[in-house]
C-alpha cells in the first residue's frame, strides 16, 4: 500500500509518500508560501525512490488546492515522479493538531469527522483551519481515496483527571472543554512503541521530544499519564520561540503596561519568546551552542534555562509515576544535541540516571547512552511521525475493507 502523508500548515504543505511494503519514503517535499504570504510560492521535492536530485521550483499557490495539485503532479511527473498514476496512491493520512475531547484515536474522515474537527477550531485556532484546508484539497483532487485524520492530542487522552484538569471552576471544563490536552502525541506514541520494541517492554517511560517545539511525556505501560503541553502547545518547557509555562498574571500585567491586546500578547508568547527571547539571538539551538561557546552569557542562560526546566519535569514525572525505568530523547534537539542531553541528565544522578559520555557522542536512529552504573535506561531514538501517521492510515483502511 502507498500512503501520502500530509501535514498542512497555514501557508505550507509538507508531504511524504510512504511505501508500506517496507516503510520506505518514496518521495518527500514541501510547498511553501501558499496564498502569496511572504512572496511567490515554492515547491521542493525529493524523489528518494529514484535516486534523482532534489527538484525545486517557484510556483503560484493561491490556495491549498493548488499546492496539493502540484504535489500530485510532481509525484506522477515523468522525470521526478515516483508513481505512474495518482490511482497508485491508496490513501492519505493527515496530521491534525487538535482533536479536543472528540477524538481519542485516529479515524477515517467523513462529513461527521470534518464537522468535529471544525468544532475543535476554537481550541486549535492556528492549526485546525489549515489542517481542514489540506483535507478538503485532497478530497477535491483525489475523490474516492480514503483520507485518515491522525491527531496530535489523541495519545494523551488516557491521562487521568488529576493530570488533565486545571484547578478552575468545573463549568469551564464541562462547558468550554478547558483542560490539558497535550501535543506531539504521534511522536510520543511512536517513541513509546519503539522503546517497548527495543527493550522488550518498558513500564515507566519519560519521553523528551525536544525540537523547535518541545514537550515531555510520562508514559506507563505505553499509555500517556501526563504531559507538559496544555490546552495549547504554548505550555510546558520553554521552546524555540514559545515561552512555556508562566504565571497567567504576566499576560494581564504586560497587556496593561504596554496596551497589548490579548491576541498581541499571545503572538509575543508564541513567536517572540522561549530561547529566542532569552538569548536575544536565535531560536536555533546550534546558534545558541556556538554563542555560548564564544562567551555569550545570554546564549548560555537560554541553554541553561531550557535544560533546567526539562530536568525539573523529568523529576516531576518520576515522582508522578513512582519512579522511572527509561528516559528517551527525540526530535531535532533531542536527537542531535549531545550537550543538551548531558545538561539535562546532569543533576539526575540522585535518581540513578547516568549517561555514557562516549555513547552520547554517537549518532544513529537508535543509540543507547545508558551509563555503566545507571539504574535508568537512557536512549536516543529518532522520531518518525510520518510513518506513524501512515501506519494508522493503513490499519484503518484495511479494517474498513
Ligand atoms: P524539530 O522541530 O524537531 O525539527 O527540531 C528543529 C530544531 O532542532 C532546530 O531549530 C535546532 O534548534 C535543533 N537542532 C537541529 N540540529 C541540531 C544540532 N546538531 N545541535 C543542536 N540543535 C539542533
Amino acid at each position: 500500500m502507498k500512503i501520502l502523508v500530509v501535514n498542512a500548515g497555514s501557508s505550507s504543505v509538507k508531504y511524504q509518500l510512504i511505501n508500506m511494503d517496507d516503510g520506505s519514503v518514496m518521495a518527500k517535499g514541501l510547498c511553501e508560501r501558499i496564498g502569496g504570504t511572504g512572496g511567490v510560492g515554492h515547491i521542493t521535492h525529493t524523489p528518494l525512490a529514484t535516486g534523482k536530485e532534489k527538484y525545486s521550483s517557484d510556483k503560484d499557490f493561491p490556495t491549498h488546492a493548488e499546492a496539493i495539485a502540484a504535489v500530485l503532479e510532481i509525484l506522477t511527473d515523468k522525470e521526478y515522479g515516483v508513481v505512474k498514476e495518482i490511482s497508485e496512491i491508496d490513501a492519505v493520512g493527515h496530521r491534525v493538531l487538535h482533536g479536543g475531547m472528540e477524538f481519542t484515536e485516529s479515524c477515517i474522515i467523513d462529513d461527521a469527522v470534518i464537522a468535529a474537527i471544525e468544532r475543535c477550531i476554537p481550541l486549535g485556532p492556528l492549526h485546525n483551519p489549515a489542517n481542514l484546508l489540506g483535507i478538503k484539497a485532497c478530497q477535491a483532487v483525489m475523490p474516492g481515496v480514503p483520507q485518515v485524520a491522525v491527531f496530535d492530542t489523541a495519545f494523551h487522552m488516557t491521562m487521568p483527571p488529576k493530570a488533565y484538569r486545571y484547578a478552575i471552576e468545573k463549568k469551564y471544563y464541562e462547558e468550554d472543554h478547558v483542560r490539558r490536552y497535550g501535543f506531539h502525541g504521534t511522536s510520543h506514541r511512536y517513541i513509546a512503541q519503539k522503546a517497548a520494541e527495543i527493550t522488550g517492554g518498558v513500564h515507566r517511560l519519560i519521553n523528551c521530544h525536544l525540537g523547535n517545539g518541545s514537550s515531555l511525556c510520562a508514559i506507563v505501560d505505553g499509555k500517556c499519564v501526563d504531559t507538559t503541553m496544555g490546552l495549547s502547545p504554548l505550555a510546558g518547557v520553554p521552546m524555540g520561540t514559545r515561552s512555556g509555562d508562566l504565571d497567567p498574571c504576566v499576560v494581564e500585567y504586560l497587556c496593561n503596561t504596554h496596551g497589548y491586546t490579548v491576541s498581541e500578547m499571545l503572538t509575543i508568547l508564541n513567536k517572540k519568546s522561549g530561547v529566542l527571547a532569552l538569548s536575544g539571538k536565535s531560536s536555533d539551538f546550534r546558534d545558541l551552542e556556538a554563542g555560548a561557546n564564544a562567551g555569550d552569557e545570554d546564549c548560555a542562560l537560554a541553554l541553561e534555562k531550557f535544560a533546567y526546566e526539562c530536568r525539573k519535569y523529568v523529576g516531576a514525572y518520576a515522582a508522578a509515576m513512582g519512579g522511572v525505568d527509561m528516559i528517551t530523547f527525540t526530535a531535532g534537539v533531542g536527537e542531535n544535541s549531545d550537550t543538551m542531553r548531558a545538561r539535562i541528565c546532569d543533576g539526575l544522578q540522585y535518581m540513578g540516571v547516568e549517561i555514557d559520555e562516549e555513547a552520547n557522542h554517537q549518532r544513529g536512529d537508535v543509540v543507547d547512552i545508558t551509563g555503566k552504573n545507571s539504574k535508568v535506561k537512557v536512549m536516543v531514538i529518532a522520531t518518525n511521525e510520518e510513518l506513524m501517521i501512515a501506519k494508522d492510515t493503513e490499519a484503518l483502511v484495511l479494517a474498513a475493507k
